[in-house]
């Protein structure tokens, strides 16, 4: 079967790590030209990106904005568009997570989580959403949360991000809902509210779980508090959903926030 997603243009923010560079791959995979952004250590990026072009024969372009920061995540915009073409494909990914009970959040923990889990989405969406609409095909996949559906204690920051985000996509869905056709594919906007997921993000929430005990233990009663399932899931899982709303058949999927969260949000 040929490739669903030759010749697209993908943006995947905060690809260095997790289930952004999960979707990086899969979206490379599937024939896309990728433009991968995050922080890390620069051999280990090099080597991520120069693996998708030698095995997927795709172009991919290494990015360093800080999605904290408006002028960068522009530049960040402009060089996909001139390194890879227009941007066909944009998956906001980049987060982080810091957590204490509201009394005692710290202010800048505040600022800098609604920056780069809520804003940099609006500043990344701004700038792609007209071309897609120009061109009649486009798809925003946002990485929000079980968080951006239900709430936990010590996440103020996180689960106000990550409701607005939800509420965001929602709102640019409408607002492009009616852009291309069926043919073209259409311009979609949905996110994807992931529950425990098998990434360095949540390692300090097993650690603090562990009670003396192994990883293990940690990741037990991690699951035990709200993940039904009492499984995670792996970046790839929430990587195939991410590329099958890419996928021209997902034209009418829009405005959605679909819970990938062995039964957290059902209860
Ligand atoms: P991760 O820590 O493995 O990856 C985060 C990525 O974001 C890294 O590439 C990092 O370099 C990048 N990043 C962080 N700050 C950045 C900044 N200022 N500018 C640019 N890049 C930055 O975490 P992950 O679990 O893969 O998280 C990815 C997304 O998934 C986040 O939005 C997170 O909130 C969401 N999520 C994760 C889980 C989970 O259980 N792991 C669950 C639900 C939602």
């Amino acid at each position: 079967m040929s490739k669903q997603l030759a010749g697209k243009t993908a943006v995947v923010t905060g690809s260095t790590s997790g289930i952004g560079r999960a979707i990086a791959m899969l979206l490379a995979a599937e024939g896309a030209n990728v433009m991968l952004n995050g922080f890390g250590d620069g051999a280990q990026i090099e080597a991520l990106r120069a693996g998708l072009e030698r095995d997927h024969g795709v172009k991919a372009r290494f990015h360093g904005a800080d999605m904290a920061k408006p002028a960068e995540i522009a530049e960040l915009v402009k060089s996909a568009q001139s390194q890879l073409g227009a941007v066909d494909i944009l998956v906001n990914n980049a987060g982080i997570q810091y957590v204490a009970p509201v009394d005692e959040f710290p202010d800048e923990r505040w600022d800098a989580i609604i920056a780069i889990n809520l804003s940099a989405a609006f500043h990344t969406m701004q700038a792609a959403l007209p071309g897609m609409a120009a061109r009649g095909f486009g798809r925003v996949v946002n990485i929000a949360s079980v968080h951006g559906l239900v709430a936990s204690v010590q996440k103020a920051p996180y689960v106000a991000a990550k409701f607005g985000l939800v509420g965001m996509s929602k709102v640019a869905a409408l607002e492009y809902a009616s852009s291309g056709s069926r043919d073209s594919g259409g311009v979609t906007v949905n996110c994807i509210c992931p529950g425990w997921v098998e990434t360095p993000l949540i390692e300090p929430q097993i650690e603090a779980r562990r009670n003396g005990g192994s990883r293990d233990d940690g990741v037990r009663a991690l699951l035990s508090e709200k993940q039904p399932s009492l499984r995670m899931s792996m970046p790839d899982d929430i990587a195939a959903l991410a590329t099958w709303l890419c996928r021209r058949e997902a034209h009418n999927m829009t405005g959605a926030a679909i819970p990938v969260d062995g039964g957290w949000t059902a209860q």
